[in-house]
């Protein structure tokens, strides 16, 4: 179950089918207001979120498997950029071929 997708939402949290609720401190202590510092949204910009999207987008406009430098061209930050790729290979979504290039994974 994806608790903190479908159950435990910031702005509405489900407590009456939550399997957590019995060690739930918030809600045992009778679900008090928040008394913290300002709520900050999660900026998009910049992110890893960010430059993997750019990076799906090359690949899902393109009808071919496209070069390294292709993708290099999305993000400025190669650290950042290679970590982005990295992952979106090791989650199944980018498949590396032998030859330096890139494609979704086929259907
Ligand atoms: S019981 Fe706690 S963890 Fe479960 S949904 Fe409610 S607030 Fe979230």
């Amino acid at each position: 179950m994806e608790l903190g997708a479908l159950v435990c939402t910031a702005k509405s949290p489900d407590c009456g089918v939550c399997p957590v609720s019995g060690q739930c401190a918030w809600r045992l202590a009778g679900k008090p207001a928040h008394d913290g510092p300002p709520r900050r949204g999660q900026t998009y910009a910049g992110t890893d979120r960010q430059v993997r999207g750019k990076l799906l987008a090359v690949l899902r406009d393109a009808d071919e498997p496209v070069p390294q430098a292709a993708l290099d061209a999305v993000w400025h930050e190669p650290v950042q950029r290679a970590r982005a790729l990295d992952g979106l290979v090791a989650d199944g979504l980018v498949e590396p071929l032998e030859n330096g290039l890139y494609r979704l994974p086929a259907a």
